[in-house]
């Protein structure tokens, strides 16, 4: 009999390690996983949000503002002569400038907005609870921020500007591309009227 509660004790205890060893790689894997998520949502040139996390937001957040007829607008951003860097210093200098424009942008904008990478040159930020007239106010705070900075690469300063397109979200709207695209459009206008 003493043999027997022997043996489940070597059990019990063997079982209680393999349970712990299992914990140990759950919490690895849940780890990882969050790892890979955050790197799938993640632009690795600026660290900024990349466009799959844009559009999940936009989504997100136009729902949200739809069911609660709350104001929500967004600002198409694009860097001015942007291929000139690549052209006459390099893509490294190119890249640079890109990841010092995304942290002007992030460093504009409200926690409750989403500031992320669209395209190549080119940020979108998302403001939910925000009017068109707050939402120009924001963007003329972002072309001022970047115009105002200079930076150096290989000692030599470096300075850009951009051209923003803002858009509120309105009536008739059905879902956010008929906002983001007018949003270009201005943009575009803006390019077309002496950019910066
Ligand atoms: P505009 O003022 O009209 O916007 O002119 P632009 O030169 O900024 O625009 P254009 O569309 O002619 O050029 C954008 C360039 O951005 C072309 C592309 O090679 C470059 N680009 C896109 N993504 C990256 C990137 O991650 N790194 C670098 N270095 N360049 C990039
Ligand atoms: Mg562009
Ligand atoms: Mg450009």
């Amino acid at each position: 009999m003493p043999n027997r509660v022997l043996i489940a004790d070597d059990c019990q205890i063997e079982l209680q390690r393999r349970n712990e060893e299992l914990e140990e790689a759950n919490q690895k894997l849940a780890e990882f996983n969050r790892k890979l998520e955050e790197m799938a949502f993640t632009d690795f040139l600026t660290g900024l949000p990349n466009r799959r996390f844009a559009s999940d937001q936009l989504t997100r957040l136009w729902a949200a503002s739809s069911r609660r007829e709350a104001s929500l607008s967004c600002i198409m951003v694009d860097v001015d002569h942007f291929k000139k860097f690549n052209d006459t210093m390099g893509h490294k200098c190119g890249d640079q400038v890109l990841a010092q424009v995304a942290q002007v942008v992030s460093s504009c904008v409200r926690l409750s907005d989403v500031a992320a990478r669209f395209g190549g040159e080119e940020f979108v930020v998302i403001c939910p609870d925000t009017s068109l007239e707050q939402a120009h106010l924001l963007a003329q705070r972002i072309r001022a921020a970047v115009a105002n900075i200079t930076t150096h690469y290989l000692d030599q300063p470096i300075s850009t500007t951009v051209s923003l397109g803002v858009v509120e979200r309105r009536e008739g709207m059905t879902d956010w591309s008929l906002m983001v695209a007018p949003a270009n459009d201005a943009l575009y206008e803006a390019k077309n009227t002496g950019r910066n």
